[in-house]
């Protein structure tokens, strides 16, 4: 048999659409077939906090392997994974077409998908994931000055631990009107695009909520390094939030 990851993986759709997606036993069945793999190769275990959390409820189970861990606790294991997609790219010899088939980040989709269907998302969540209207509302001249004062008043952030159980001591993200599109406007330049090899020689940036709004800097430097080398780069015309962070709730409409 050939070792799985030699050749590029096989990614599968997501048959979000087909009714055993949302089938709860099935799911429960899945999660422990594909932790007992990860049980035996701990391969990942330095990626993020959603293998140690695995590796510790079965380490700290009565019969130290998956059969021992509550299928109740499969969820903090879930919570951990912000599918970054890392685990299934980089590191898992196991993945589609090996026949184990593991796609660790798809199955802790499905897991997400199926608790938002069933108990929806906190306030906190809703409005944080709302990207687009939360960072357009905050980062208008002054207003955005306001905000990241009172994000640093510690009596506010006490306020806001009490009413949106956002924790006081958790960094927040600087917001700046002066957004990476207002910034990178006045430095785009008609440079005529050279095609090479199969490509058109033209670049788009695509800003990101996170990139527009907080972390300008990224963006506009990107910008320049393109054009100290003679590429054509322009910002994409119009742009909404990717989505991700209402992916990452397990809300898939
Ligand atoms: S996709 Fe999830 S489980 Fe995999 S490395 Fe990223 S955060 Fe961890
Ligand atoms: S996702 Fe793959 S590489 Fe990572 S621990 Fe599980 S089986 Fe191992």
């Amino acid at each position: 048999m050939r070792e799985g990851s030699v050749d590029a993986p096989t990614r599968h759709p997501i048959a979000w659409k087909s009714e055993a997606f949302w089938d709860k036993d099935s799911l429960n069945d899945e999660l422990e077939r594909v932790f007992d793999v990860c049980h035996g190769c701990r391969r990942c275990v330095s990626l993020c906090d959603a293998f140690p959390t695995l590796f510790d409820l079965i380490d700290e189970s009565e019969t130290l392997e998956v059969d021992g861990v509550d299928k109740a606790d499969y969820g903090k294991v879930v919570d951990q994974c912000y599918l970054c997609d890392l685990c299934y790219l980089t590191k898992c010899p196991y993945v589609p077409p090996h026949e184990f088939n593991v796609d660790f980040p798809h199955l802790m989709l499905r897991a997400k998908a199926q608790r938002f269907k069933d108990d929806g998302a906190s306030v906190r969540d809703k409005t944080l994931t709302s990207t687009d209207r939360l960072l357009s509302s905050t980062s208008i001249p002054l207003v955005d000055i306001t905000v990241n004062a009172l994000n640093n008043s510690s009596l506010f952030r006490k306020a806001l631990s009490a009413t949106l159980d956002i924790h006081h001591e958790a960094p927040l993200p600087k917001l700046h009107s002066k957004t990476l599109r207002k910034r990178v406007k006045p430095l785009l330049t008609n440079l005529p695009a050279q095609a090479v090899g199969e490509t058109t020689g033209k670049v788009a940036l695509y800003a990101t909520c996170y990139g527009n709004y907080n972390s300008p800097a990224i963006g506009e430097d990107f910008v320049k390094v393109f054009q100290h080398n003679d590429i054509h780069i322009d910002i994409v015309p119009k742009e909404k939030c990717c989505g991700m962070p209402k992916l990452e709730l397990g809300d898939l409409e």
